[in-house]
């Protein structure tokens, strides 16, 4: 299960085959997230400036 960074909540990429650079949008809070690994998938937050 892929969660958010910001929330922790769980988001609906699992049955989504995700890849390296892809853009995972949290649909609870909105927080952005790049793909940087699969197999185990690791996301990094992207911040945005405001
Ligand atoms: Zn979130």
């Amino acid at each position: 299960m892929i969660k958010c960074l910001d929330c922790d909540r769980a988001m609906n990429a699992d049955e989504q085959e995700p890849e390296i650079g892809d853009i995972l949008v949290c649909e609870a809070c909105g927080a952005e997230h790049e793909v940087i690994s699969v197999e185990p998938v690791e996301l990094e937050l992207i911040e945005e400036e405001k």
